[in-house]
């Protein structure tokens, strides 16, 4: 093992002043063309942290990606926290970022509300941060069976089917059904919890309509992203632990992509089409400092 100290950074981090392990061999990903500066769009949940713990050396990733001026966006599925409850959790677990480097699934699905309805009537399937984000944005939140624009599907710890049964009416009455994601599982900690597949594929099962997805694998979630972040399509590597989510999404939006094994497919094979796999977002800096050398 070497160790190779990384230069500071001007984030006033407390972690810009470390050093990190690099393995001596080479990366044995390689990119297929050379980007010139890349940009990454990197999943949160299962990357980061999982649970209540941050990955292993995790929060130095992002000082050196800063350090090499290689911009990144956090893009999450994760519909139960604003931006800002997301930065303040991350920051709880060592990692410094601001609000407005994090592009979470709710807030595209409130900015497509506002784009389809202007201010949207909305039946909540989801938890209270989900209501006062979407209130906040102009939009009105029931938790009743009362006349809908949309019926909107978020994370909640306990899907409740007296609520799936409103939906069903109110999705036949003309409400657009619109679901955060339909990510099968997601991991929380040790424990491995049901997504919004289930709930958004009972749904399915009872109305005419097909229901709208807002985030990841979406094209248009990674479209949103970059066009947020400012990046170029062809610069830009997805970095996420779930391959139906990220890195599925990823290459049906033409972007290169990694794998990381600390979340959702720890043990599944690379899909034909992703660029490869790293145990962890903490082999990060070793394996860019051998595709993009000084
Ligand atoms: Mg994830």
């Amino acid at each position: 093992m070497n160790r190779v100290a990384l230069q500071p950074d001007d984030t006033g981090s407390q972690y810009h002043d470390f050093t990190l392990d690099v393995r001596l061999r080479r990366p044995q990903i390689r990119l297929g063309r050379a980007l010139s500066t890349p940009s990454f769009l990197i999943d949160i949940d299962g990357v980061l942290y999982g649970g209540s713990a941050p990955v292993a050396k995790g929060p130095g990733v992002l000082t050196y990606l800063r350090g090499r001026g290689f911009p990144f966006l956090l893009v999450t599925n994760t519909s139960r926290m604003s931006a800002s409850d997301i930065q303040e959790k991350l920051a709880g677990l060592g990692y410094q970022v601001d609000a407005d480097e994090i592009l979470p699934v709710s807030l595209a699905a409130v900015e497509y509300l506002t784009q389809k309805f202007d201010a949207a009537r909305c039946f909540l399937i989801g938890d209270d941060s989900l209501a006062r984000l979407l209130e906040e944005h102009g939009h009105t939140v029931s938790r009743k069976e009362e006349s809908a624009d949309a019926v909107v599907i978020g994370q909640s710890l306990w899907a409740d089917f007296g609520e799936i049964d409103i939906a069903r009416r109110l999705a036949l009455q003309g409400a657009e059904v619109i679901a955060l994601h339909r990510d099968a599982i997601w991991p929380d900690g040790d424990v491995t919890r049901i997504g919004l597949g289930p709930i958004v594929a009972a749904i399915e099962s009872v109305i005419d309509d097909a229901v709208t997805v807002i985030g990841k694998p979406q094209r248009a979630f990674f479209d949103a992203a970059l066009s947020r972040a400012g990046f170029a399509r062809a610069d830009t590597i997805m970095i996420g632990d779930s391959i139906a989510s990220d890195i599925d999404g990823a290459i049906n939006a033409d972007l290169r992509s990694l794998l990381v094994r600390t979340g959702n497919s720890a043990t599944e094979s690379v899909p034909k089409g992703c660029d490869g796999a790293l145990d962890s977002i903490a082999d990060l800096p070793h394996w860019c400092d051998g595709e993009f050398p000084d």
